[in-house]
Order: C-alpha cells, then sequence, then structure tokens
C-alpha cells in the first residue's frame, strides 16, 4: 500500500492538466484532478476553440460579398449575434463533456472544487477535505491582466466576457497590440461593429516579423478597422446611457458600448499556497520551473500558462505529457520549444514558424530573403483588394530554411504542414525540388526562386 492517497493530483482540468491526468493514468497511476470552472481550461471555454468559432463566423461577410463575383445571387446577409454566441456555447458545453468523459474513461478521479496546496505533498480541496499525493502538477493556467487598470471605474470587459456579449457592440475600443486584441478586432469589424485599436506602440504584434506586422497593419485599416498606435487610454467614463467614453493620450475621445482590455495574461499563482510549500515564482508571479516542468519543490511540477514560457495550447498539452511519461513510464523526456508554429487568426490571417528576418540577423545568419505577394486566385473574381504575402528566411552558407511567414487566407494550415519541413531542415534547394501543386496559394513557397535581399 502506498503511504500516499493517489500518484499524481493534478490541480486545473485545461489543455495542460487533462492531457497529464489522462496520460499518468494510462501508465497505471492513480490520479486525482480539480477544476473550480468548467472542465476544458481557458482553450474550450473560453480561448483557442470558440474564438476560431466567431473567426469562422465573422468571414461569412467576405463570402457573401464576394460571392457575387461568382455567379450568385443572395438576398441582404443579415447577422444574429444571439444566435451564433449561443450556438457557439453550446459547442463549447459538448466539448466540455467531451473532455470530462475522457477523464471518466481514463479512470481519474474529478473533483470538481478549487485546490490548494498545502505541502509538498499534501493538497487541500475547498471542502475541506485534503489529500496526500506522491507528486503534485499545478496546471492552473493563466487569467486576462486587467492592466492598465484604466481610471473610470468599471470600464472594460476581458477576452473572458466577450463571448457572452448580450447585444453586437455598434461601437467598440480594444486595448492592445497582440494576438487577442487583434484577433476580436477582426472579429466583430467583420460582424459590422465598429471597431478602434488604441494600442501603445507604433506597430501591432511585437516580436513578429517586420514584414507581416507592417502587411497586417495595413490589412486591418482595409477593413475599416481604425488603429489608434502609439497612444494609451488615459481614463475612462461611463457615459448616462451606459455606453463608455475613453478619453486618449493626445486628447480624441471614444464613445464605445464595449471597451475590451487585452493587454496580456497573468499566471493563476496567487492564494494556492505556492510559496508557504516553498514553490519558487518569478517576477511575473509564474512558477519557475526546469526543462522538465519541476519546480523548485521536488514533489511539484508545473505545465501550461501558469509557468509563462510559450502560452498555446499545443504546448501545455505537450508539457503535461512530458511530465505524466517522465514520471510514470519511465520514459523521461522534456518538451522541444525550438520551431514552435503559430497563427494570429485575424483576418487577414498570419502564420509563422521560426526565425523572422530581424531575428536571424541578430543571430549572424548571412541571409537571402525570398518574397512575394501576390493577388489569390479567389479574389481576381470576387474583385476583393486581397493580397498574400509570403517570406522564406534561409541561411546563404548552409542554404537552410530558418523561417517561414505568410499572410493571408488559410496562413495557420498552409504553415502548420511547411512547419514539418522546416524543423526537418529543409533547405531551399528542397523547396526548389518540391513540386508545385497548382492552382494553390501555397505553391508559391516552392516557386520562388529569386532572392528579394542578398
Ligand atoms: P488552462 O487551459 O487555462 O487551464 C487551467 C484550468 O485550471 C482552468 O480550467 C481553471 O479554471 C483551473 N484552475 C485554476 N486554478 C484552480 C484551482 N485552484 N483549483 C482548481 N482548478 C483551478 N492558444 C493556442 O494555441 N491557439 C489559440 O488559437 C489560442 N487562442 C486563445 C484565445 C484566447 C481568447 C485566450 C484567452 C487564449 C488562447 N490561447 C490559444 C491560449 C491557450 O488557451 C492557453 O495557452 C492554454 O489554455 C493553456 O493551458 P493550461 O493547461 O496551461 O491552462
Ligand atoms: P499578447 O502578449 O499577445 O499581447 C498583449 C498586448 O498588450 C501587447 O500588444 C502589449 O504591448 C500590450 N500591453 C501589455 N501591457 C500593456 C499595458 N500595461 N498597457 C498597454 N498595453 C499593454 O497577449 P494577449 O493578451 O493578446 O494574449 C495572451 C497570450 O495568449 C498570447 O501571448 C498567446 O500566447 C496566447 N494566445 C494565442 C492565440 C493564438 O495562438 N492564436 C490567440 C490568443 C492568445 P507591447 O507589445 O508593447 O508589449
Amino acid at each position: 500500500m502506498s503511504e500516499f492517497d493517489v500518484d499524481l493530483f493534478v490541480i486545473g482540468a485545461g489543455s495542460g492538466g487533462v492531457r497529464a491526468a489522462r496520460i499518468a493514468a494510462g501508465h497505471g497511476a492513480r490520479v486525482m484532478i480539480a477544476e473550480d470552472d468548467r472542465i476544458g481550461g481557458t482553450c474550450v471555454i473560453r480561448g483557442c476553440v470558440p474564438k476560431k468559432l466567431l473567426v469562422y463566423g465573422s468571414r461569412y461577410a467576405d463570402d457573401f460579398e464576394d460571392a457575387g463575383g461568382f455567379g450568385w445571387d443572395l438576398g441582404e446577409p443579415r447577422f444574429d449575434w444571439g444566435r451564433l454566441r449561443d450556438r457557439v456555447e453550446a459547442e463549447v458545453t459538448r466539448l466540455s463533456g467531451l473532455y470530462r468523459r475522457g477523464l471518466e474513461l481514463a479512470k481519474t478521479d474529478i473533483v470538481e472544487t478549487r485546490a490548494t496546496i498545502a505541502g509538498p505533498h499534501k493538497v487541500a480541496l475547498a471542502s475541506g477535505q485534503t489529500v496526500s499525493a506522491k507528486y503534485i502538477l499545478v496546471a492552473t493556467g493563466g487569467r486576462p491582466s486587467l492592466e492598465p487598470v484604466v481610471p473610470g471605474g468599471d470600464m472594460a470587459i476581458t477576452s473572458d466576457e466577450v463571448f457572452h456579449l448580450p447585444r453586437l457592440p455598434e461601437r467598440m475600443v480594444v486595448v492592445g497590440g497582440g494576438y487577442i486584441a487583434l484577433e476580436f478586432a477582426s472579429v466583430f469589424a467583420r460582424f459590422g461593429t465598429k471597431v478602434a485599436v488604441v494600442h501603445r506602440r507604433d506597430n501591432v504584434l511585437r516580436g513578429f516579423d517586420e514584414d507581416l506586422r507592417t502587411r497586417l497593419r495595413d490589412g486591418l485599416l482595409h477593413a475599416g478597422i481604425e488603429l489608434k498606435l502609439g497612444l494609451t487610454i488615459e481614463r475612462g467614463e461611463k457615459l448616462p446611457d451606459g455606453r463608455r467614453r475613453a478619453y486618449l493620450s493626445d486628447g480624441q475621445t471614444i464613445d464605445a458600448d464595449v471597451v475590451l482590455v487585452a493587454t496580456g495574461r497573468s499566471p493563476n499563482t496567487k492564494n494556492l499556497g505556492l510559496e508557504e510549500a516553498g514553490v519558487a515564482l518569478d517576477e511575473a508571479g509564474a512558477i519557475k520551473v526546469d526543462s522538465f516542468s519541476q519546480s523548485s519543490v521536488p514533489s511539484i511540477y508545473a505545465v501550461g500558462d501558469v509557468t509563462n514560457r510559450i502560452n498555446l495550447t499545443p504546448v501545455a498539452i505537450r508539457e503535461g505529457h512530458a511530465v505524466a511519461d517522465s514520471l510514470f513510464s519511465g520514459r523521461v523526456w522534456s518538451v522541444d520549444r525550438d520551431l514552435i508554429p503559430t497563427a494570429v487568426f485575424t483576418t487577414p490571417e498570419v502564420g509563422t514558424v521560426g526565425l523572422s528576418e530581424h531575428e536571424a540577423r541578430a543571430l549572424g545568419h548571412p541571409l537571402k530573403i525570398f518574397e512575394t505577394s501576390f493577388r489569390p486566385m479567389r479574389a481576381t473574381l470576387s474583385g476583393r483588394e486581397e493580397r498574400v504575402y509570403m517570406k522564406l528566411v534561409v541561411d546563404s552558407f548552409s542554404d537552410r530554411v530558418l523561417g517561414a511567414h505568410m499572410l493571408g487566407h488559410d496562413a495557420a494550415e498552409i504553415i502548420q504542414s511547411l512547419a514539418v519541413a522546416v524543423r526537418m531542415g529543409a533547405t531551399k534547394r528542397d523547396f526548389d525540388a518540391t513540386m508545385a501543386l497548382h492552382p494553390s496559394a501555397a505553391e508559391e513557397f516552392v516557386t520562388m526562386r529569386v532572392p528579394a535581399r542578398d
């Protein structure tokens, strides 16, 4: 008989926690998992999944407009926010049920309550019960940060609330220039909301390839989104009619139904008993872990957004998987964080893998840059002013493709496939030798012959 109630106690049934629990149980471990909200976590309940469904919904606006060029006559399209919102919510509920079922089938014990750490091997449940565990995995994710706190009271909402808006806003202010700000700005602009993005920098998506940033900025402007760059909101005010007035740093004011703050997320580590148990946190409040996701307390591990490494679902899932395998299967491995592809589901969409041009230069690579910008075939008949941009960053000494970047339709899908080649160390010669698939947009990635910059 083990001296512990369970082999693994997982706090948080989101992307990382659910994967770890299921894999550990599959290896024969006795697993308990606690969740104080809905099973599925941020990605399923208030992140990737409902967001992507809204993105799909929003893009019909363009499709309806374009259909005429292909011979279709449609009546005046009318968008019903309430219908989409409720259907998305129903899908989220269905998926949450599937996650629960997966945990049950794996024979994990689910406790639907808040859990905190009461010692290196002890977890306290909000019900008052304590559970002893050989290992504890903290997978509590993160929450929207409301920084900067806009003076003016209950001024703003976050991405948590945006999925449940009672009405489609006529006017919306979005604060921030990162993933969440730009994705929701794109979505609501296509639903017909007049959107202004207020961002403190002179361009959006800091850290991404400069050519992608500039072209995305132009694409957002083209979609009718107002970009208030280099500005902040100094203060806010609630108007008698319920709307909000945002006072910008240059003296402009905007009256909006909704102010959405999307200025980053903070790790969920408050009041978890971590410091008391001796778990070291960094300045941002994230749990410090080594490459095997082990914290400063040997029996306590942490994965996903709570460690604030790379805050993406597939990364959290793989980290959870690695911990479960390493602890219970004898196969010890850690996650390779090189060449993680990522997409920003704006319209136009951004997809990217590997080094940006400026990163590759800063690392001292001699470079050849291949790029192309073209009007996609679908835009010829639709008449839409739309361009696709693609770029390959190539080390001119080894010929290796260091980065692939795309802005345009299906960028996420195309870059996911290219990520395999880039990861395998494909050279530009390999790209050149690959036969084009015609007619496609993706074929341009294998037909760029002459470098734009050498
Ligand atoms: P989470 O999924 O956040 O799970 C943590 C769980 O722990 C939550 O369910 C929480 O309720 C629970 N919990 C917290 N504290 C306790 C406690 N004390 N006791 C019990 N339970 C607790 N990533 C992508 O890869 N692609 C995308 O397109 C994408 N879109 C996103 C869109 C939005 C709007 C947001 C907010 C995020 C998006 N992300 C996306 C990021 C992605 O959702 C996260 O990286 C991922 O969910 C992190 O997984 P996790 O397991 O670390 O935490
Ligand atoms: P991001 O880090 O992407 O963007 C935060 C934005 O807010 C940046 O533009 C930042 O500006 C700005 N900002 C930060 N602090 C302040 C402040 N005090 N005042 C004004 N502006 C500020 O975070 P998000 O919240 O958009 O998303 C969180 C994470 O979730 C992402 O980093 C990503 O890992 C994940 N995610 C992934 C998605 C995907 O895969 N498609 C979609 C959504 C989220 P600056 O550049 O100046 O720092």
